[in-house]
């Protein structure tokens, strides 16, 4: 008799494969096939599997103590973590929220800036400004915030009506215009929402510094993040940064928004925190931030069960180290510029590729999907690569933003000279097949 279903996975119905083990970059399933971990899985694992320090880190801590109440306990996991995390921010921010996903970090972002007015006496500033092309969430908060069409589509009549300022892409420019003669309207255009809806209503805007799932390692040009912070600045608005994808190394800067010469009031860290060891995210709020909150209620009323919980916390220091220690962001940097540089150099070749973009090892390609209308070129792409055993990340960044048009390359960190040649031997397979296919 055949085995009913009981997990809902992505696709109810569909036969994926049955992980068994994994080891640096690589995975094997059930059937004892091998696949490389070309895009971290979500960006996630970014120091590769199965690593001993952090593997050792996690059964000591579950040996001592897994889980406390934050009402009732503090580890010196959580503040090991926190400490840590402030010293490597820049400026002041210096004080972390824990939760368990991404989502929950951004949406704590959100109340921790609408709670930064309310406790100075301004209780109108509640609206946040986001983009178009942006994914900050899966609740209905942080879809508000997410100008991620398909993932909204469903949900849209319980979003609220934030407006969203245009994206910084050059490539598809919203205005049809060039930089730098455009004088970067898409940064100026969040002055012009700012001032539409009332300076006096907007508590924050929020941006990933380097676009993910609703755009392929979009990247703002030299001086965008500039012009945001001195707006934000101006009307007293938080800018609040959304690293949960670029942070910890994964744009070959320990954050994204370093590539810029810009401080955020609010960071939001996920993904690479704790490398998929184990869920664990941050928020986190600088002195500035912070202080009508220390010197009013004193809580940040955000909490989940799981927040600060010693065991991820500790997982996530054990991580930090292990990227210290290895120079795993150096090599983000050194890795990501050869993949990129042999991709662009390929975008000549194969007239399917738009554009290939992204800073260290997260690198986006984006296809020509319009030229093939109906049929899914990146669906056929991640199809063709993980036949060969090369697992990528689909993307959304086309002109309408509906259909996954591109794809991140963002293996983990750990990458070596070997490793990246592999990578490019099996995507110039996969690309070539591809030719074969759409010219025939
Ligand atoms: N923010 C960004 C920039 C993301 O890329 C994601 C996930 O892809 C999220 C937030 C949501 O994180 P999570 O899936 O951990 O809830």
């Amino acid at each position: 008799m055949e085995k009913r279903e009981h997990l809902i996975k992505p696709m109810v119905g569909e036969q994926y494969p049955m992980i068994s083990r994994a080891q640096n970059i690589y995975m094997w399933d059930q059937n004892g096939k091998k696949y490389i971990d070309g895009s971290s899985g979500a960006v996630t694992t970014s120091i590769g599997h199965s690593v001993k320090e952090v593997i050792d880190a996690m059964v000591e801590q579950a040996s001592e103590v897994a889980f406390v109440y934050r009402s009732q306990f503090t580890s010196e996991a959580a503040e090991g973590l926190a400490e840590k995390i402030s010293q490597l921010t820049p400026g002041d921010l210096n004080w972390s929220f824990f939760v368990n996903s991404g989502t929950e970090a951004t949406e704590t972002a959100m109340k921790m800036a609408i709670q930064h007015f309310q406790e100075r006496g301004i209780h109108t500033k509640t609206k946040i400004l986001s983009r178009k092309m942006s994914y900050h969430g899966i609740t209905i908060g942080a879809l508000s915030m997410s100008g991620h069409a398909l993932r909204r589509k469903r949900f849209e009549p319980l979003l609220e009506d934030y407006p969203m300022v245009e994206a910084p892409y050059c490539k598809r420019c919203p205005y049809g215009l060039e930089n730098p003669s455009c004088q970067m309207l898409c940064a100026t255009d969040l002055e012009r929402s700012i001032l539409k809806l009332g300076a006096e209503n907007v508590a924050a805007f929020i941006a990933e510094p380097i676009v993910g799932a609703a755009g392929a390692a979009l990247t703002p040009p030299p001086g965008y993040y500039e012009t945001i912070r001195e707006i934000c600045s101006k009307y007293d608005v938080l800018f609040i940064a959304d690293e949960v994808m670029t942070g910890i190394g994964r744009t070959g800067e320990v954050f994204g928004i370093n590539h810029w010469n810009v401080i955020p009031d609010i960071m939001v860290l996920g993904k690479g925190l704790a490398a998929g060891y184990s869920p664990i995210a941050a928020t986190v709020a600088s002195d500035r931030v912070m202080e009508p909150i220390l010197k009013g209620s004193r809580i940040v009323m955000a909490g989940h069960t799981f927040s600060a919980n010693p065991l991820s916390a500790k997982v996530a220091l054990a991580v930090l180290n292990y990227v210290e220690k290895n120079r795993l962001v150096e090599n983000s940097k050194t890795q990501g510029a050869k993949l990129k540089s042999t991709l662009m150099k390929w975008k000549e070749e194969y007239d399917f590729i738009f554009d290939v973009r992204g800073e260290g090892l997260m690198i986006g390609v984006e296809l020509k999907e319009e030229l093939f209308n109906e049929q899914s070129l990146t669906g056929r792409v991640l199809k063709i690569a993980n036949e060969k055993g090369l697992l990528l990340y689909p993307s959304v960044s086309g002109p309408q933003g509906r259909s996954e048009n591109s794809f991140l390359l963002s293996p983990p960190l750990v990458i070596t000279d070997e490793q990246v040649e592999e990578i490019l031997s099996i995507l110039k397979d996969v690309f070539t097949q591809l030719q074969t296919e759409t010219k025939g």
